[in-house]
Parts: C-alpha cells; structure tokens; sequence
C-alpha cells in the first residue's frame, strides 16, 4: 500500500484570527513552488489542514521539501482507503500488520467530518480497534502516549489513515511579515542571520558588497551559493552585487587605519539602505553577533548603525559562535562559509580595529570624501540577479535592472 496524501497541520499561524486565510494563502503559495519539482503532486489548502496529493510522487522525496517549509508544524502521510467499514477495517488490519512490532500498544483515534457516515467516531474507535485486534491477538490498546496512533479520518471524498506525525519546519511562512535586505558577507554568520529572519516570515533580498581586483571570483561565487543554499527555504532570492572597490580605496587614502573598519561598515549601511528603499523593503538584516570581533563592539555598533533610521535587524546578535556554527550546519551553509576566500572587508582590515569609535572622528574624515557621490556611483553600479534553488546562477540584469529603476 502507498500513501496517497500528506496532511499538513498548520503552526503558529493557527492563532491569527482574521488574518488566518492571508496566511493560508501564503503558505500554500509557498508549498507550491517548492513542489513544482514534483509535477504530479497537487496541493489544496483550506482553513484548518493543508492537502498534497501525491498522484504517485515518491513520498520521501516530498517530505525532505516540505520539511524545509516554515508555518508548517507538522505532516502526516495518509492512505486514502474506499469510504466503507470492510474497506477500513481491511485497510487498518494491512497497516498494523505492516508496522507492528513484538511489544507494541495502539489506540484509534478516529474522526468523522463527513457525518452522514453511518458510524461515529467513537464506533469506529470498537470497531476499527476489534478489527485490529482480529489481526493481531496479542496487541494492547493504551490511551496514554500507545506507541501506535492510527489516525482515522471520514471525510466527503474518502476515509484517510495515518500513523505518523513528521515535525516541521514551524516559524511563519515567507513572505507573510513583509520584505528585508540581508547583508551577505561570505561568511559564516550573516546566511544563519538570513535563514533565522526566513523563519520569522520576512522574504528576503541579498545585497552582496565586493571589491574586484581585490576580491577574488571565488568570493563572488561563494556569495552566490550561499544565497542558493538559503533559496531550500523560501523561493527565489534576488541577488545584488554592489560594486566598492571605489569607496575602499577612498576610505583607504583619506581615513587612518584604525577607521576603516568604521568608515567601511557606515558605507555598507548606507547604500544597503538606498537599496533597501528603491526595492520596498522595510528593514536591514546583517549578521552582527555582539563581541565576535572588534567591529561589533556596542559603540561600534552604534557608530555604524548612526547612519539611517531605518531598524536594522540582527538575528544573531546574542548567540555564541558556536551556537551560530550549529544552525549553519543544519542549513548546509557552514562549508561553504569556511571556503578561504577573501572578503572586501578582510583584505582592508586593519590588525587592531578601534574598539569605540567616536562619531565626531568617523564624521570628520567622512568630511574629506565626496560621501553623495560615492554612495551615488555604487548604488547605480549594483548588478542583479535572480537565484533559484537548482539551476546555476541565471544573468537576468536587464530585466531586473528595469525593475528596480
Ligand atoms: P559574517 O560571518 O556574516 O561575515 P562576521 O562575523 O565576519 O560576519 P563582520 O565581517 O564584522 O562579521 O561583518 C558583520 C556583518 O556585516 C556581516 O554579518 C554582514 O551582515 C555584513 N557584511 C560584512 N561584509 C559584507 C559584504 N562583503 N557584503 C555584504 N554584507 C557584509
Ligand atoms: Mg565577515
């Protein structure tokens, strides 16, 4: 026997009211196009359940997708079996004979949604649970925790059965708290930034600053794959390069060196935040974690963070390194990471970056440069492109380039 369908349970947002069906409809936006994959499958979502039909699709290969999906709480792989008693009393004999193991006790949990059938669910509870006992003379029932629960399901089409409940991803489903531009460095903190605010819902934008010659190709594409390793989550990610070989060099003559890091940082937020407004999206994500270098101080933070208004948020920002390592090894991006290319900010970076800046200081070299025109000339310069889970990076610049103008 193979399992027709999987049944979805919502997670959290089970619990927004009136806003339930806009988040339904998210999701199940969502689940589509992970699973367009799978050109058999069909997906029906409606207020309480969601429902993939399977149409032959080989139920493993869907559940390693939809267990990257986030507002999924749960899935159950499900029989559909003929609406009729000896069809499920059949069908439940077939099934526990099949996972039945020396020891083990069960319970029917049985629903009827359909109530024109001719049992209720608590007859089908005897009968289904006789049935099994017919099958199987030994077996026990227990109502607490059995370590068999057979779901059985009556509803207007057909009867359903499951015995196994498969956890989710949880979190909110992309897209349904609005957009955000993550700062994508190559390294190992900013993609588990990117992953986390995935999570909470945000549909995310990857802004990606390098600085050829000095930055290798390596560096670029190591960019790329990391945005690919995050797309499992929500779809496609629109990628922007932005060019700042310029602005380091500028930063570079003009600043001491216990400045650049500052100086380099002040820019980044600033042009991400010009992108940010040009694509509609409401906030900054960056992969700042309290301590981890001399750039992330809270005075430096601040100093940084002194160039917009806009919230910038930091997923990571109170984890230990090795708790952010954890995370980037679940979501497969922690090799990538650790690949050793230069990044725009290692190859300018000064051996003892200050510590606390001072604001009058930063202001007062950023006095000497053509600030307007630095920030002008980058963001005009940005390159973008879209990445998809599978193919190889696609060059759709025109288009999008249209887009964003
Ligand atoms: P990461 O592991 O994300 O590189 P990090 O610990 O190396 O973080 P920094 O190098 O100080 O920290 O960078 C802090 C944050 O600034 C990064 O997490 C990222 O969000 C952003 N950032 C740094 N370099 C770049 C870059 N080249 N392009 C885009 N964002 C960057
Ligand atoms: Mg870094």
């Amino acid at each position: 026997m193979n399992y027709s369908e999987i049944m979805i349970r919502y997670g959290e947002l089970s619990t927004k009211g009136k806003n339930k069906m806009r988040f339904v409809k998210k999701l199940s936006q969502n689940i589509k196009e992970a699973l367009s994959i799978y050109p058999d499958v069909q997906i029906y979502c409606d207020r309480d359940r969601g429902h993939v039909y399977l149409n032959g699709t080989d139920y493993q290969a869907v559940s390693t997708s939809l267990k990257k999906i986030f507002g999924i709480q749960s899935f159950a792989p499900s029989y559909k079996i003929e609406k009729s008693v000896p069809a499920l009393k059949e069908a439940v004999q077939a099934i526990m004979k099949n996972i039945y193991q020396e020891g083990m006790t069960f319970k029917i949990a049985a629903r009827r949604s359909d109530h024109s059938f001719e049992l209720d669910s608590r007859d089908l509870n005897h009968v289904l649970g006789d049935a099994v006992f017919t099958a199987i003379p030994t077996i026990q029932v227990q109502m607490k925790k059995p370590d068999i629960t057979l779901r059985v399901e009556i509803r207007t089409d057909a009867a359903y059965i499951s015995h196994e409940e498969i956890k989710g991803a949880g979190g909110l489903p992309v897209g349904t708290s609005g957009r955000g531009v993550l700062m994508l460095s190559g390294g190992i903190d900013s993609p588990v930034a990117g992953y986390l605010a995935l999570k909470r819902g945000v549909e995310i934008e990857v802004v990606h600053f390098a600085s050829p010659p000095y930055t290798s190709p390596g560096a670029l594409k190591k960019a790329h794959d990391l945005t690919r390793k995050l797309t499992v989550f929500g779809g496609n990610i629109t990628f922007i390069e932005v060019p700042f070989t310029e602005i380091q060099e500028e930063i570079k003559e003009k600043a001491p060196e216990a400045y650049l890091m500052t100086l380099t940082r002040r820019f980044m937020m600033r042009i991400t935040d010009r992108i940010r407004e040009k694509r509609d999206a409401m906030v900054i994500i960056n992969g700042e974690s309290l301590g981890q270098v001399a750039s992330q101080t809270l005075e430096s933070m601040q100093a940084i963070n002194a160039v917009t208004n806009t919230p910038v948020i930091r997923p990571v920002v109170t984890m230990d390194k090795l708790e952010i390592i954890d995370i980037a090894q679940d979501i497969d991006t922690f090799a990538i990471s650790i690949q050793p290319f230069e990044d725009c900010c290692t190859i300018f970076a000064p051996d003892r970056p200050k510590t606390n800046p001072k604001i009058k200081n930063v202001e007062k070299y950023e006095a000497l440069m053509d600030l307007e025109g630095l920030v002008e000339r980058a963001v005009t310069g940005i390159m973008v492109m879209e990445i998809t889970p599978k193919e190889e990076v696609k060059d759709d610049v025109d288009s999008l380039i249209e887009d964003l103008l």
